[in-house]
């Protein structure tokens, strides 16, 4: 029998990337706060663990995909994380958690023996069930060759550094440009939409043309345009991704004029529609301020 993986965060990530990996076929020990999240694992085969420390005793291989830096760091070394299990050798985290926590989760976990893979995923709720997700790995050689393959089942690793933290940093460039191209494309097509423009027309024309992006080939049609708004990534994490990218860059004085502005707007979005709400709601923000909404009047260019 292989060796069991633990799997902590089952939520819009985590549950298909878990879902990948029994489907890969691992023996899967999952947790996380939410009853319901749990129970979807367990009715496709996982077992489940009461604690972060009771996965840590049943598994060596420990994988996250946490919300924010805090509940990563809880989960790796609080009073129940992972450091209390008998069995753990490696935690690799998924989630988005800036490159000081990654160091300072790195350092904790070495003192005890664990190995530490800092891997944030890029690729949305679409790639994490098709495993067609970016990986961005940063840990030493040696953990990679162990690691890497496994990593395989949820999209296409990429080994971008051998210190913890640039895996972050990697990941926090990518979506510095996923909420710029969703903010500024917003404020393009509702000021299109406002001087009389089709906003469907507009997608296919910017399509088609230099302006596209991921926001006008995917987020657009998919959430916006049928306003449903469930495209499946809470605005509070972008929030979050684009002050910790602004954090970084302060930091290496490098400078921020842009992603300053946009992180204004997605603190402006949080506030407005809430932390939880999805990240296509920035639209209707600047919708309202504009006061005209983005209708299409015709059917997308086949
Ligand atoms: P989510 O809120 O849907 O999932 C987080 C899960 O963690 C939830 O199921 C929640 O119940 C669980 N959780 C919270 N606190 C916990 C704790 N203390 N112990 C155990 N479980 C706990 O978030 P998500 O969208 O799946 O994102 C997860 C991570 O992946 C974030 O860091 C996010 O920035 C990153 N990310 C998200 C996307 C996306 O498109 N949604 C894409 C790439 C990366």
């Amino acid at each position: 029998m292989t060796e069991a993986i633990g799997f902590i965060g089952l939520g819009k990530m985590g549950g298909p990337m878990a879902g990948r990996f029994l489907d890969a076929g691992h023996t899967l020990v999952v947790y996380d706060v939410r009853e319901e999240a749990v129970a979807a694992l367990v009715g496709r085969g996982a077992t489940a663990a009461p604690s972060p420390a009771a996965v840590a005793s049943e598994a060596g291989t420990i994988i996250v995909s946490l919300p924010t830096p805090d509940i990563v760091k809880d989960v790796a070394l609080g009073r129940n994380g992972i450091v209390a299990g008998g069995k753990v050798k490696n935690f690799v985290d998924l989630s988005t958690s800036g490159p000081d926590m990654a160091r300072e989760i790195a350092a904790a976990l070495a003192v005890r023996g664990i190995g530490f893979v800092d891997s944030p995923v890029s690729g949305g709720v679409a790639g994490a069930r098709a495993g067609t997700l970016a990986v961005m790995v940063a840990c030493p050689d040696e953990l990679f060759a162990e690691i890497g393959p496994l990593l395989e089942a949820i999209g296409i690793v990429f080994h971008v550094g051998t210190e913890a933290g640039l895996g972050q940093t990697m990941k926090l460039a990518n979506n510095l440009l996923t909420a710029s191209a969703l903010a500024l494309s917003a404020e393009a097509i509702v000021m299109g939409t406002k001087a009389g423009l089709d906003p469907q027309i507009m997608l296919d024309v910017i399509n088609a043309g230099s302006g596209r992006n991921s926001a006008t080939q995917d987020k657009f049609s998919r959430a916006i345009l049928p306003r449903s708004f469930d495209f499946g990534f809470a605005t509070g994490l972008m929030q979050k991704d684009v002050a910790l990218y602004v954090q970084v860059a302060r930091k290496l004085g490098v400078p921020i004029d842009v992603a300053g502005a946009v992180e204004t707007i997605w603190t402006k979005t949080a506030a407005e529609f809430g932390r939880d709400s999805d990240f296509t709601n920035i639209v209707r923000g600047i919708e309202q301020r504009a006061g005209v909404e983005v209708k299409p009047k015709t059917k997308p260019n086949p």
